[in-house]
């Protein structure tokens, strides 16, 4: 007995000395000094001895116990710093790798756009206002003189919600907001940007929602001059210099007189090409002087205050100053084309 317990310490000695890792002593200590393992079942034997050996055998088993239990204590240390540092060297991180570039976002073009317009109308002192799309019958159509029988609702006849309630179809709701919400008659100069939707067809120059930008000044003594020096100015800036403005007559019925405005074709430069069919005339927006009705409609007294308005569409300017031919293509997200803005 004594002799097979000192074999076992030694083997079990050996055995552990030579373990190559945490997980094989673990092993070794359920071998050894498990319930299952083999100096348990060399107890289990001692039933054989003489009551006089039991003892000092019993303590044999114990002190050998005790020294695997060291050997096995240290190994333990010993492997989990050896791992710590084989970890440590593997997994070492390479500081001269390069890093992953972030791709930065830019702004949308018809954004770009929009922003170019109200820089150039905020310089010459215009507040911008904004209003709900979700509008009321009231607002985008009866307060801009066009009652319920209205032949021209037709033109931009819309996505009603409720019979009284609509997505806008123009920005133009926002200026009678704004007025009543002034004093009778006090100065207004304001543009009011925004997405309109209009039932209309999804091609190369239309789409059922669109931006328009409108303007309104009203003050004492505005005149037609003062619309035309303004959108002059205007058009000046948002495309050259040296472009031709020509004004047409026409008719909305929120203003009296109305003007289509064009610009000379920024493609040929007035030549005539594909974009103006030849005319070497673009129209870009229309505009007229504010109906008397319409003034009085928000509480404003036509006797007192004159004003005019305009209205452009964004995604038309957009096309005409980066030279884009086809709308749908600033609502395609194709980053191909977004990219070059
Ligand atoms: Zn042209």
């Amino acid at each position: 007995m004594e002799q097979e317990l000192k074999e076992l310490k030694q083997e079990a000695v050996t055995a552990m000395a030579v373990a190559q890792n945490v997980s094989d002593l673990n092993d070794l200590r359920v071998k050894y000094l498990g319930k299952k393992g083999t100096l348990t079942s060399l107890l289990r034997g001692m039933g054989k001895l003489s009551p006089e050996e039991r003892p000092r055998i019993g303590q044999l088993v114990n002190e050998v116990r005790s020294e695997l239990e060291t050997v096995l204590e240290s190994k333990n240390e010993e492997l989990k710093k050896l791992e710590l540092a084989q970890r440590l060297a593997t997994e070492k991180i390479d500081v001269t790798l390069p890093g992953r570039i972030q791709p930065l976002g830019h702004l949308h073009p018809l954004t770009l756009t929009l922003n170019r317009i109200k820089n150039i109308f905020m310089t010459m002192g215009f507040s911008v206002e904004e209003g709900p799309e979700v509008e009321k019958d009231y607002y985008n159509f009866e307060a801009l003189n066009l009652p319920k029988d209205h032949p021209a609702r037709d033109m931009q006849d819309s996505f009603y919600i409720t019979e009284d309630i609509l997505l806008r179809t123009q920005t133009s709701p926002v200026q009678a907001r704004t007025m009543q919400a002034h004093e009778p008659n006090s100065p207004i100069r304001m543009i009011a940007p925004g997405r309109v939707y209009r039932r209309d067809d999804y091609d190369a120059t239309h789409s059922p929602m669109f931006t328009q930008v409108e303007g309104l000044v009203i003050d004492k003594n505005i005149s037609f001059s003062d619309l035309k020096g303004t959108l002059e100015l205007f058009l000046h800036q948002i495309f050259n210099e040296n472009v031709g403005v020509r004004f047409r007559p026409s008719f909305f019925p929120f203003t009296e007189p109305s003007a289509e405005v064009d610009i000379s074709c920024v493609m040929c430069q007035g030549k005539g090409c594909r974009v103006c069919k030849g005319t070497g005339w673009l129209e870009i927006l229309g505009a007229g002087m504010v109906h008397p009705h319409v003034l009085e409609m928000s509480g404003y007294d036509p006797k007192k205050v004159s004003g005019f308005a305009f209205g452009l569409g964004v995604e038309r300017v957009a096309m005409l100053a980066y030279g884009v031919d086809d709308l749908r293509l600033f609502y395609d997200n194709d980053m191909r084309f977004l990219r070059q803005f």
